[in-house]
């Protein structure tokens, strides 16, 4: 799998609008937002799938999540609630295929996902 548009906004190749970086991992917000807080968590190792994740990256994958929750704690989103969300490959909804966390918040979420 080659290089993503992620892998570009990683590299400050392309803008985006990064709400939180460290070694392992940038997060930045959605483009077509899917509700009033939607962000992305990415790896900056480009996995292309959470199916071609390896036991090699549970650490990495960890952090990705916790990165993530840490977020929403700081930012007053915990108490309300958030959703995340991984897609994997075609019937999951993925169209980026470097592996990425969505954080979805600010209103209520509804069950099944569609
Ligand atoms: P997926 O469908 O789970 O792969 O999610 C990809 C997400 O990336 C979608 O929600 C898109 O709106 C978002 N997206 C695509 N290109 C960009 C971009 O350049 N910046 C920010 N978000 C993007």
């Amino acid at each position: 799998m080659g290089d993503t548009i992620f892998g570009k906004i990683i590299r400050r190749e392309i803008p985006a609008d990064i709400v939180y970086e460290d070694d392992d991992v940038l997060a930045f917000r959605d483009l077509n937002p899917q509700a009033p807080v939607h962000l992305l968590f990415v790896p900056k190792k480009p996995i292309a799938t959470l199916d071609g994740a390896t036991p090699a990256d549970a650490e990495l994958l960890g952090k990705v999540l916790l990165a993530a929750a840490a977020y929403a704690r700081r930012e007053g989103l915990a108490d309300q609630g958030y959703r995340t969300v991984i897609n994997c490959n075609e019937y999951g909804g993925q169209t980026v295929f470097h592996l990425h966390l969505h954080l979805l918040a600010g209103r209520q979420m509804h069950w099944p996902p569609g």
